[in-house]
């Protein structure tokens, strides 16, 4: 290969930056020849996982791989290519009365990342990940042969490819199944929590809303230990829609979003920042209890609003640590980690609390378990690694796991779970560094 494609490259935590070949192509004879002539290849979507998954000696980016290919609008079925964003599927099926059943915090994953980190929404306890809508897909395997992969059909590779962190091949194009929406608002309400047996009690209360979700402030300490915010939500019907709204039940609406422009300096960032920004998103809820009808956007993506936030935490980086500790240790395990994390006084302006369902067993390779999960986001500075080390042993030691899509500094022991979905040909930084520690 020439070294024109070599650059540097990075995913949203920008750490590691490493330099590495990326090469994008669309015909499936160029990738055929592209997977022939190379090893250690990873696929990448939209970078929009954290840590070093998505990086690799050989970079095959999925981003000419955008094409729409069929919508069914009566079933609800829609069929694209791999490097199609779930902004794009919005965009085309919100209109139309469709939503995604499962979708991250951001919008802007493709379908491609969404199968091989099998994700999960806010309401994994009610509807599972992202692979119970997922009909079939194709994939170049290691010998650059083009598969069908279902249910039925090579079922194998279909299992071990979701949650496969793109180790068994490239994912070319897919077919999900999308759900009816009568309106493009959310009825959510939120509930402000003082501790840990108050916002666990509120999940277990709000079990059969679809959509649960909990931030968390994670600097406090003794009894406020886990003062959070509970928001959960429903698709809006029409008839719960104000007057003004239901004019246009199904509308997207379109919204500013400024763009940080530059990497903060590196002090901007410190644990009084975090301490001020926590303070004043607890406090700016009021009431004990709110209730709104609000859109999509709001309720789904609330950091899209601001493009390239990951630069607020400077040139050196950050990591997302994400966990899941199962259901009956849940509270005792997030306790000592949110002690863990206070007493380091590495703050988190993002700390996020879900409640998992059962995990898929078909689905072996993937990071959801019952449980409760907790996504935290950690500048990167000298102590950060003596910190994720003690939170590995916690999780550990409470029989948890470390979701792939967000690591870049973890032990292997956590990472078990991903089998053996290993081949000559498809290797990334993170599983090297997996294996080698
Ligand atoms: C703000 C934010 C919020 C998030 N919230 C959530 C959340 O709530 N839940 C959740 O589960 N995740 C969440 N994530 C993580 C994100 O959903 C996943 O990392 C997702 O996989 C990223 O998709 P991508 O297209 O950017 O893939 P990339 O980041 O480019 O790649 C991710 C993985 O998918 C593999 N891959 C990508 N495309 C293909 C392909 N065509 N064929 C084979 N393998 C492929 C890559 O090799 C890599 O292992 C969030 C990320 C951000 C930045």
């Amino acid at each position: 290969m020439t070294k024109n494609y070599v650059q540097k490259v990075s995913n949203w935590g920008n750490f590691p930056i490493v330099e590495k070949e990326i090469k994008s192509e669309e015909s499936y004879s160029q990738i055929k020849n592209y997977i022939t002539k190379n090893n250690e290849i990873i696929a990448r979507g939209n970078g929009r996982c954290y840590g070093d998954s998505a990086l690799a000696e050989h970079i095959f980016s999925t981003k000419k791989l955008n094409k729409f290919i069929s919508f069914d609008r009566i079933n609800g079925v829609l069929e694209c290519e791999s490097g199609v964003l779930l902004s794009d599927i919005l965009e085309i099926s919100v209109p139309q009365s469709y939503f995604l059943y499962v979708t991250p915090g951001t919008k802007f994953v493709t379908i491609g990342g969404a199968i091989a980190s099998n994700i999960h929404g806010k309401n994994h306890h009610f509807e599972g990940s992202f692979c119970e809508f997922v009909l079939e897909f194709t994939l170049m395997n290691e010998r650059a042969e083009i598969l069908n992969c279902s249910r039925t059909e090579n079922q194998e590779l279909f299992w071990s490819t979701i949650g496969g962190m793109g180790l068994t091949g490239i994912i070319l194009k897919a077919k999900i199944q999308l759900k009816k929406i009568e309106t493009s608002y959310i009825r959510q309400e939120n509930i402000k929590a003082e501790n840990l047996d108050e916002i666990f009690n509120l999940f277990e209360e709000s079990k059969n809303w679809t959509y649960t979700v909990a931030w968390i402030d994670c600097l406090q300490k003794g009894k406020n230990i886990g003062r959070s915010i509970l928001m959960r939500g429903e698709h809006a019907l029409l008839s719960e829609l104000p007057q003004k709204l239901s004019q246009k039940p199904l509308e997207i609406k379109r919204k500013f979003s400024p763009t940080i422009p530059f990497y903060f300096p590196g002090f901007v960032l410190n644990n009084l920042s975090v301490k001020i920004f926590n303070y004043f998103f607890y406090a700016k809820q009021r009431s004990k209890f709110l209730k709104n009808i609000i859109d999509y956007e709001t309720f789904f993506y609330p950091l899209d609003a601001i493009n390239d936030w990951n630069k607020i935490y400077g040139k050196d980086g950050f990591i997302q640590y994400q966990m899941v500790i199962p259901k009956e240790n849940g509270k005792e395990g997030m306790r000592k980690i949110l002690e863990t994390i206070s007493k380091s006084g590495n703050g988190s302006f993002l700390a996020v609390l879900k409640l998992f369902g059962k995990g898929n067993p078909e689905a072996y390779n993937s990071f959801p378990m019952e449980g409760y999960t907790l996504a935290l986001d950690f500048k990167v500075n000298k102590k950060l690694k003596k910190l994720v080390q003690k939170l590995d042993e916690i999780v550990e030691d409470f029989g948890g796991r470390i979701y792939l899509a967000k690591d870049s500094m973890s032990k292997s022991s956590l990472t078990d779970y991903l089998q053996n979905t290993r081949n000559p040909k498809f290797n990334s930084l993170q599983q090297k560094r997996i294996k080698n520690n």
